[in-house]
């Protein structure tokens, strides 16, 4: 007999919230269709207690086959950002607001697809259970899936980008993500880069 459709991440939280059995259980999570073409699960790493919470957006190619945030070319390009803001990535806790890598084929590659509205409230609740616990001042969105799935879908970054929203107790702010500076125009990317950082700065001095 065929299983029952899954339809969130919930289905598959464990009985007590931590960091641990919440990364334990996501690693089993069907909880959307991602699961079944996904490396892994690419839970949020960095400190329990950190001040920072950063989003993006969903694992790119690197991340799952590696298993970690933001280890690939975006994840180098923010490195390069944090260091320039004056942020320290070890301080910062990093997430996804989708923890499976969606992805099409296209010849030898693995293409990037964006997650679809319900994939993203499916797994929704492993990241507010990742905000819950680690209950940070400042929650940074990298784009437009990570502010969306916290703010609502009439939330725009291009319009608030860089501003403070109230969020759980804490502030949230948005900003683009670094792969948007990757796939600018050659003539545009130093102007884009610049302005992320600026982003970044302005999360560095709250944070000081
Ligand atoms: S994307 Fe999220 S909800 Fe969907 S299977 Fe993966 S962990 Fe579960």
């Amino acid at each position: 007999m065929p299983r029952a459709p899954k339809h969130s991440a919930l289905e598959f939280f464990p009985p007590r919230i931590t960091y641990k059995s919440l990364r334990d259980a996501s690693k089993v999570c069907e909880g959307c269709e991602l699961y079944k073409l996904a490396t892994q699960t690419v839970f949020g790493e960095g400190p329990r207690d950190a001040r920072i919470l950063m989003i993006g957006e969903q694992p790119g190619n690197e991340e799952d086959l590696r298993g970690h945030p933001f280890v690939g070319p975006a994840g180098r390009l923010l490195d390069r950002a944090l260091v320039e803001a004056g942020i320290d990535r070890e301080t910062v806790y990093m997430t996804n607001a989708v923890k499976h890598f969606k992805w099409k084929p296209a010849g030898k590659r693995r293409l990037h697809q964006k997650p679809a509205a319900s994939e993203i409230a499916a797994c929704k609740p492993w990241l507010e259970a990742e905000i819950q616990v680690v209950h940070p001042e400042i929650i940074v969105c990298l784009g437009a899936t990570a502010a969306q799935a916290l703010m609502g879908p009439s939330f725009r970054v291009t319009k608030s980008r860089g501003g403070w929203f109230d969020y759980n107790g804490g502030r949230l702010t948005a900003t683009i993500h670094p792969s948007a500076v990757l796939r600018a125009p050659d003539e545009d990317r130093e102007e884009e880069y610049r302005h992320f950082v600026s982003d970044l700065a302005i999360v560095a001095r709250a944070a000081a």
